[in-house]
């Protein structure tokens, strides 16, 4: 769970097993290869994932839940498009750390050019568009699970997304989360100018709603319940986000 090397193996003995795809190294980190799974011809007018875990490294159920659910589901999506970042922080999860070696919380740093893994980052996803855009990740303070919602396009489909998962695991009930106002779990941000300019790094939801996503979600689940809990929540909710897009006309 913790050791990359082996995480890196289990994404390549899959993708070797699936033509479609493709597993390729965008940048370095620490010393450790950043890897990157796509699909290796974008097909016009398919459905569209991106799906990113691991950006804090103290942060292990999305890695493990991202990766059991590929190995489960991806040999049975061919048709889609996939852009899929597997782990963004190698060297913070091998060492239970959020942040990078330099001390840094790359999730603030997408508008910045002096992170060169952002940078690559940025690079490989360049002309990209996505239907849909999943964001994995845990939280110590968390009562439940919660989910930052940034749609451009309506309805919604937070609060249905929190019924289903409920069937699962409780929602964080708290009524203020990270000093946003939530409602059952659900966290919607209008992202205005005037927050941007207030923020002083971007997360990389920011920036996958203003260059690539239609719909942008950020899934959290509570760092203090069970590990198999938390990487199987992270596999439901993948699954049923990814259903809904499939059950609407495209
Ligand atoms: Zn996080």
């Amino acid at each position: 769970m913790r050791n990359y090397r082996v995480l890196l193996q289990r994404w390549r003995r899959l993708v070797r097993k699936l033509p479609f795809l493709q597993l390729r190294y965008f940048g370095e980190a620490s010393g450790y290869p950043l890897m990157l799974i796509e699909s290796r011809h974008h097909r016009e007018g398919a459905r569209s994932l991106y799906v990113s875990a691991g950006i804090h490294g103290d942060e292990p159920a999305p890695v493990e839940g991202l990766i059991q659910w590929a190995e489960e589901t991806l040999p049975s999506l061919k048709g889609w498009n996939f852009q899929i970042f597997p782990c963004l922080n190698p060297w913070g999860l091998e060492r239970n750390l959020r942040f990078d070696e330099e001390g840094r919380d790359l999730n603030r740093c997408y508008n910045s050019r002096k992170v060169p893994q952002i940078v690559e980052q940025i690079r490989a996803m360049k002309g990209r568009k996505f239907d849909l855009a999943l964001m994995l990740h845990e939280d110590y303070d968390a009562r439940g699970f919660y989910l930052y919602e940034i749609a451009s396009e309506r309805p919604y489909w937070g609060d249905e997304l929190r019924d289903e998962l409920s069937e699962k695991m409780a929602f964080d009930p708290r009524r203020v989360i990270e000093g946003r106002s939530a409602n059952k779990g659900v966290i919607r941000r209008s992202i205005t100018p005037k927050l941007l300019t207030e923020l002083k790094g971007h997360p990389e939801a920011f920036r996958l709603h203003f260059h690539h996503a239609k719909r942008t979600y950020t899934f959290e689940t509570p760092s203090e319940d069970f590990l198999v809990n938390r990487v199987g929540i992270h596999k439901v909710f993948i699954r049923l986000a990814m259903g809904r897009l499939a059950s609407v006309a495209h």
